[in-house]
């Protein structure tokens, strides 16, 4: 294995056998045996660990912060040591004493595949693909929609070799029950949205990448029956639509496709969130607005 393991918080070497085997039942999934660019850190302070790499850490990165999404298992980020070098961060509290399984609030899960996703991030990395918008481009929407289409095509590429234990069919469908409910509910729509839909997004593209299919329609057909987002009738099919024309991770694709791919996502998000009754505007200084339609 070409990849060296680095531990941090505390730095001390544990015994390396079980990372190693760890590490490489993820490498071959997600096709990352050349994996030279990219190096995996096992760390016992998550947050301290992605926040010494944040080039400007702003308000600080929390992992117990994601809008509802869950805790952070691992992080792909964007290496000092090169442009398409990537940095691996896995938050090692969350791994079993034999690194098998990761345990997630009530949700349990593969802990090499896990990792195996963050090695497709490092893949689409390594290759000089576009993952987020550009500088000058960085919107609301933008960074949605290239989030979007970015963790989609990692948990395409990944679902057809390795089935996910997570049920990201039924995450979904439960987490957009709670996020339509407290549109109705919520005494402060504009913090709702922009707290949850980013993880609402998020966990539509893993559920469209786990139900295996090319149809959109019948990608929306696998999700469960009682998800309040079906049964209104708010079935995001060009969403999905727009989410299944995209390469997965292990397809090569030229900038400009991607770009096109996350031009669509966007515009597909956007009238998502129209037909849920609400519309995001950015304005000068990055400054948010959420209004009903
Ligand atoms: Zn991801």
């Amino acid at each position: 294995m070409s990849l060296t393991l680095h531990f941090e918080y505390p730095n001390q070497t544990p015994d390396l056998r079980p990372y190693e085997h760890f590490v490489k039942a993820a490498l071959a999934p997600a096709r990352a045996e050349d994996a030279t660019a990219t190096q995996v850190i096992f760390s016992g302070n998550f947050d301290r660990s992605v926040n010494d790499r944040l080039a400007s850490p702003g308000r600080g990165f929390r992992s117990t912060h994601r809008g509802g999404a869950g805790l952070t298992v691992a992080k792909t980020m964007k290496s000092p040591r090169g442009v398409n070098c990537s940095d691996i961060i896995v938050n090692r509290a969350l791994l079993a004493q034999d690194l098998t399984r990761v345990r997630v609030g009530g949700m349990s899960g593969s802990a090499p595949r896990f990792l195996a996703h963050e090695f497709l991030h490092a893949g689409i990395r390594r290759r000089g693909e576009p993952s987020t918008p550009g500088d000058s481009e960085r919107t609301f929407w933008s960074t949605r929609a290239w989030r979007t289409l970015d963790e989609h095509r990692v948990e395409r590429a990944l679902c057809r070799t390795w089935p996910q234990d997570v049920d990201y069919l039924g995450d979904y469908a439960d987490f957009g029950t709670d996020f339509v409910r407290g549109l109705r509910e919520t005494p402060d729509v504009a913090q709702h949205v922009l707290g949850f839909f980013p993880a609402l997004c998020e966990k539509l593209a893993y559920a469209i990448a786990a139900a295996g299919v090319t149809d959109p329609v019948a990608a929306i057909h696998r999700l469960p029956r009682h998800s309040v987002l079906r049964r209104d009738g708010l079935v995001p099919v060009a969403l999905a639509k727009s989410l299944l024309a995209a390469p997965d991770a292990l397809t090569l694709a030229p900038a400009e496709e991607l770009v096109a791919h996350a031009d669509r996502i966007r515009c597909a998000l956007q009238s998502w969130l129209r037909d849920l009754g609400y519309t995001v505007e950015m304005f000068e200084g990055g400054m948010v607005g959420v209004y009903s339609v």
